[in-house]
C-alpha cells in the first residue's frame, strides 16, 4: 500500500522483523511461523481447531490515556484465551494485525506486543504471524488464535438442562471494582475497611484478569459441564447467552456468588450490594458453566482435588421461568440486562 513516509515514523518491514526477533518461538508443531506468505502448522492427529478472533478500536475498546499500550495488549490476548478456555480447549496460536496512526510511537507498539505475549507465555501459545498497516485515526488491533481439542470434546453454549446446577469459577466483581477504582479514584471513606490491598488486589484483577484456561480443559476432558461461556460481558448478559442457547430459564441465588473480601469491601465502602457488582460486572473472564445434578458432587470433589475455586450460583429452570435472582430475604426479581453494548 502507499505510504508517505515523512509522516509515518514506524517502518513495516523493520517493525516486523523486531517483532520477529523479540517474540517468535520455536514449537515442534510450527513448520513456518512468521516470514512466509502464511504459516504453517501442524495439528495432533484428528484432533478439532478452535478458532476466535477480535477487533479492538482506540475509543471504543481501549483508551490510551488511560490505559498503558502493554495493560491493552494483555487484555486484549487474554479476552482471546478466555474465549478458547470456554471451548474448554487447548490455546496454541496466535496471529495480531495492527493499524498503526502517525502519532504511536514504535515503543508503545513494542509495549503493546510485550504485554500481549506476556499473557500468551502463561499459556505457551507462540506468535506466527500478522499483518502491519497504517491508520488514518486510531489504533487497531485484531487477534486470531487457534486452540486444539480432542474430536468430539468441546463445551458449548447449549447443553444446559433444566435442573442442572449452575456454576462459575473465581470470584466475580473484581474487574468492574477494579475499573471504578481507576476511573473514578474515589477516596475510600473515613473508617473503611478498604485496605491498599483490597484497592491494588481490585486494580490487577481489572489489569491483568486471568483466562481459565487449565478450569476449562478439565471440565471439558472430565466430561463434567453440559454447557460453559466466559465471563466476558457479565454474569447477567452471559448467562442469557447460555439460556438462549440450551432453551432454557435460570435461577440465580444472590448471597451464592462468589465475593472476594475486595469487592465486598468496596462495595461496603459505597454502601451498596456487591451481588450487582457481580451481576453487571464485565471482563471477569471466570468461567460459566452448568453441571447435571447427579454430576454435581463428582465435580465439587474433583475441584477441591485440584484447588480450583468452583462455585454453585444456581440452577437452570424452564424457560418459560426467564431469568431471576433470588435474594436472601425470599424475594425473586427479573434479571436485568446490563451488560456492556457497544452498538447500543
Ligand atoms: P503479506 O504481504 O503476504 O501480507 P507481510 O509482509 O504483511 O506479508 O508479512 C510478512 C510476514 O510477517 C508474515 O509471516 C506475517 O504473518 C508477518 N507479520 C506481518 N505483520 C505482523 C505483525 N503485526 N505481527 C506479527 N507478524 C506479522
Ligand atoms: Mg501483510
Amino acid at each position: 500500500m502507499a505510504r508517505r513516509k515523512a509522516t509515518q515514523p514506524i517502518q513495516e518491514f523493520p517493525l516486523i522483523r523486531q517483532l520477529q526477533r523479540r517474540h517468535e518461538r520455536r514449537s515442534p508443531l510450527i513448520r513456518k511461523g512468521i516470514g512466509d506468505d502464511a504459516a504453517v502448522v501442524s495439528i495432533p492427529a484428528g484432533d478439532w481447531a478452535v478458532l476466535t478472533t477480535d477487533l479492538l478500536t482506540e475509543g471504543i475498546h481501549f483508551d490510551l490515556r488511560t490505559a498503558s499500550p502493554a495493560s491493552v495488549g494483555y487484555r486484549a490476548a487474554m479476552a482471546n484465551l478466555s474465549d478458547v478456555a470456554a471451548m474448554g480447549a487447548t490455546p496454541r496460536f496466535l496471529l495480531i494485525s495492527i493499524a498503526i496512526p502517525a502519532a504511536i510511537r514504535a515503543t508503545e507498539i513494542h509495549a503493546l506486543y510485550r504485554g500481549l505475549m506476556s499473557a500468551c507465555g502463561q499459556h505457551h501459545v507462540h506468535l506466527i504471524g500478522g499483518d502491519t498497516s497504517a491508520s488514518r485515526q486510531g489504533l487497531f488491533l485484531s487477534i486470531t488464535l487457534l486452540g486444539t481439542t480432542a474430536r468430539g470434546h468441546a463445551l458449548f453454549r447449549k447443553g444446559a438442562r433444566v435442573g442442572d446446577g449452575i456454576y462459575v469459577t473465581g470470584t466475580l466483581g473484581d474487574s468492574l471494582a477494579g475499573l471504578q477504582l481507576l476511573t473514578y479514584r474515589r477516596a475510600p471513606r473515613r473508617g473503611t475497611r478498604l485496605t491498599k490491598i483490597d484497592r491494588d488486589f481490585l486494580i490487577t484483577r481489572h489489569r491483568h484478569p486471568t483466562a481459565r484456561v487449565r478450569e476449562g480443559l478439565w471440565l471439558n476432558q472430565a466430561q463434567l459441564a453440559t454447557a460453559a461461556i466466559d465471563l466476558s460481558d457479565g454474569l447477567s448478559g452471559d448467562l442469557r447467552h447460555v439460556c438462549e442457547a440450551s432453551r432454557v430459564g435460570a435461577e440465580i441465588e444472590l448471597p451464592h456468588l462468589p465475593i472476594s473480601p475486595a469487592c465486598q469491601a468496596y462495595a461496603d465502602n459505597l454502601n451498596m450490594d456487591p451481588s450487582a457488582l457481580a451481576l453487571a460486572g464485565g471482563e471477569d473472564y471466570e468461567l460459566l458453566f452448568t453441571v447435571a445434578a447427579d454430576d454435581e458432587q463428582k465435580l465439587e470433589r474433583q475441584a477441591r482435588a485440584k484447588r480450583f475455586l468452583v462455585t454453585r450460583i444456581g440452577t437452570i429452570r424452564p424457560r418459560r421461568f426467564g431469568l431471576q435472582s433470588l435474594a436472601s430475604n425470599g424475594t425473586r426479581t427479573p434479571i436485568p440486562i446490563t451488560s456492556y453494548r457497544h452498538f447500543t
